[in-house]
């Protein structure tokens, strides 16, 4: 039975699709079957993954709507070898189109069920909102990674993000947990940063991951390519820290 990952931040640009497409591409190196579901009408990681997404004929859209089912809709990143349940702008729509229709936090869940246990992870890239379809994907997962860049806003939003999640544990998913803070993009020439990575090791401790993603500019020049970074350029600082982040994922999970 696979193990469900929402990567959430309601913030913008923090690395959350950058987090999800080379864990995804991480994992799978490490020879965990991934399956990576896009959330977001940015259709960003759907992009990352390698997929073209102007020319997708249906995408998590109509999953989420009932209109077809996962295993007609997901598609193989060739570049990251990993599945890829793909988004486009298409998903904008779901978001007034779901409110009416029955269990519309679940919907994402209830379609999960089906394909979960044909792979180890689902990672979820979610929306920079904490809108209904973030909600979905936290109703889906048994916990959330949170990607934060070290600096003097860091932490702001992260008390609603934290209570959303807590909200969400108490009504609709008892199973939710913060897996997680990932510090990315990070610049240890800065002494903000390393002021900023204490802090959150000082007040969340062992929610703190061990990895630390640098700020890399290979990671920002893969997507183009349509290959995640872990891909692109293997060697790179960037592609290692998400490399040893999907061991440190793997060993996570074995106590969950
Ligand atoms: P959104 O909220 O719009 O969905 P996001 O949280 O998914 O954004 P990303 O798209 O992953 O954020 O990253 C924002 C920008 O930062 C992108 O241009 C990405 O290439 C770049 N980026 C992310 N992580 C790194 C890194 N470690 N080093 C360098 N650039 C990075
Ligand atoms: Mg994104």
């Amino acid at each position: 039975m696979a193990k469900i990952f929402c990567v959430a931040n309601q913030k913008g640009g923090v690395g959350k699709t950058t987090t999800a497409v080379n864990l995804a591409a991480g994992l799978a190196q490490l020879n965990q079957r991934v399956l990576l579901a896009d959330l977001d009408p940015q259709g960003n990681a759907t992009m990352g993954a390698g997929i073209n997404k102007a020319t997708l004929k249906e995408t998590i859209y109509e999953v989420l709507l009932g209109m077809s089912d996962i295993k007609s809709v997901r598609v193989v990143s060739e570049t990251g070898n990993f599945d890829v349940l793909p988004a486009n702008r298409e998903l904008a729509g779901a978001e007034v189109e779901m409110v009416d229709l029955e269990n519309r936090e679940k919907r994402l869940k209830n379609a999960m069920a089906s394909i979960a246990d044909e792979y180890d992870f689902i990672l979820i890239d979610c929306p920079p909102a904490l809108s209904l379809l973030t909600l979905n994907g936290l109703c889906a997962a048994n916990g959330v990674i949170i990607p934060m860049q070290c600096e003097y806003y860091a932490l702001e939003g992260l008390s609603d993000l934290v209570n959303t999640i807590k909200k969400v544990h108490a009504n609709l998913n008892t199973d939710l947990k913060i897996i997680g803070l990932l510090r990315v993009m990070f610049d240890p020439r800065m002494t903000l940063s390393q002021q900023v990575s204490a802090e959150l090791e000082q007040h969340f401790g062992d929610k703190v991951f061990k990895t630390v993603i640098p700020r890399n500019v290979r990671l920002a020049e893969a997507p183009s390519y349509g290959m995640p970074g872990v891909c692109f350029d293997p060697a790179s600082k960037g592609a290692q820290a998400y490399i040893a982040f999907g061991a440190e994922m793997v060993e996570r999970i074995k106590s969950m």
